[in-house]
């Protein structure tokens, strides 16, 4: 297989088109994939073709939407090297963290530990706040290096025979840093911890093989991995995915239920209740289906090559700060500009058809980890290219020269 990145961008209507007059150059990645037509194609189709919702159904269009749905499923459980049966669909990666915490919250006393990371999302440091708030549940933060790695030597001493869950990130949505989840995981378990990894970043640029990492739950939303919004996945191990109490009651989830008692489902529909997001599920089983027929070693060779460009053509701006330097770094730029605010730089390059994003990037205890109250952030995608790499390098000169 080769990777052209010509061939791919042609599959990606949205970036034929123009902003402000300009050719758009998409790097809001991070924050959200673009879509490629074999995406937007196989929701059109269910909807044009085979709609019904699913599960209950006796009749043709039900039997159809339901193969479609359970098929994709089966195909996001073999991408991440699960079985179906450990797979549950989720609204995305917040709610799949949401649904692990309050879960496992039921069973956790006052002073039981939940280490996390000071590279967390919101989405994996509020829902075990909760717990902090409602039950007296102690988090631990694991500190980040100045480069943007964990400190890897302060785990052991934060793992307790207390520590109950460890929730951590395979790859930082703002310093892009890679961590070693299986070495984390050890640790974990070897002091009889649960592991949640927060995969939104890193599904879409390392092949992932939950079964290797040993991890317990290892979420993502389908959003950032080139598929729809409104859906994504909770992977559980199948005997933590038994012994995790339901999240939320109704259809679908239950086996039966009567005026005075209910019996659930096996997961994983025990912990989809309701009509799911059918055709997002479609959506997303396409997009993963897609990224499979790409090499996905090219397309990291090719992201890290951008990343790489973008940092030499910016060599020696002194305005410049990046924040996050960590070896083996995924392809997320964040950086501050000196005397201007993350916001105005945005606005700027936006003028110049650069969409990149600013702000605290939902990670407010990391920006006052580096000192500062935003950043913005570049990220990079398999299909973008050298020439929009060096259009954005120039278009933040250009900024620069604004506040100079
Ligand atoms: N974790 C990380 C690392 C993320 O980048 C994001 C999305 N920015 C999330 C969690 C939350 O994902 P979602 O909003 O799709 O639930």
């Amino acid at each position: 297989m080769s990777f052209d990145v010509a061939a791919i961008r042609a599959e990606f209507p949205i970036l034929s088109r123009q902003v402000n007059g300009k050719p758009l150059i998409y790097l809001d990645t991070a924050a959200s994939a673009q879509k490629p037509r074999a995406v937007i194609e196989a929701m059109v189709s269910a909807m044009e073709n085979t709609y019904s919702n699913v599960h209950r159904g006796l009749h043709t269009l039900a039997n159809e939407t339901t193969e479609l749905f359970e098929a994709a499923r089966k195909t996001i459980a073999d991408f991440i090297h699960a079985q179906p049966g450990e797979v549950v669909f989720t609204k995305g990666a917040t709610e799949a963290i949401n649904l692990v915490a309050s879960g496992l919250g039921a069973d956790l006393k006052p002073g039981d530990e939940i280490l996390l990371t000071g590279m967390e999302h919101h989405a994996n440091i509020v829902p075990w706040h909760f717990l902090r708030e409602r039950q007296g549940v102690v988090l631990k933060f694991v500190p980040v290096l100045d480069d943007g790695q964990l400190d890897l030597e302060a785990i052991p001493a934060l793992i307790t025979s207390r520590t109950r869950v460890v929730a951590f990130t395979h790859m930082s949505n703002v310093l892009g840093t890679v961590n070693p989840v299986r070495q984390i995981t050890d640790m974990a378990h070897a002091a009889g911890a649960l592991v949640l990894v927060d995969g939104c970043q890193a599904v879409a640029h390392l092949q992932v093989d939950v079964t290797a990492l040993d991890v317990d739950f290892y979420v993502f939303s389908a959003h950032k991995l080139y598929g729809p919004t409104g859906i994504g996945v909770l992977y559980g191990k199948a005997e933590r995915l038994a012994a995790l109490r339901p999240y939320q009651g109704g259809g679908e989830m239950i086996g039966s239920v009567s005026l005075d008692a209910i019996t659930y489902a096996d997961p994983p529909h025990r912990f989809e209740a309701g009509t799911p997001a059918i055709i997002e599920a479609i959506g997303f089983g396409a997009a993963v289906n897609w990224l499979r027929g790409q090499d996905r070693a090219a397309i990291a060779r090719h992201e890290d090559s951008l990343y790489q460009r973008a940092r030499e053509g910016l060599a020696g701006q002194n305005w410049l700060r990046v924040i996050g330097e960590a070896p083996g770094k995924g392809a997320i730029l964040s950086f501050t500009m000196e005397g201007a605010h993350a916001h105005d730089v945005a606005q700027i390059l936006d003028r110049y058809g650069v969409a990149v994003r600013a702000g605290t990037h939902c990670a407010e205890p990391l920006m006052t980890r580096f000192g500062v109250t935003s950043s913005a952030r570049a990220s990079f995608g398999l299909y973008n290219t050298a020439d929009e790499v060096d259009a954005f390098v120039d278009s933040l000169i250009k900024t620069h020269a604004f506040f100079a």
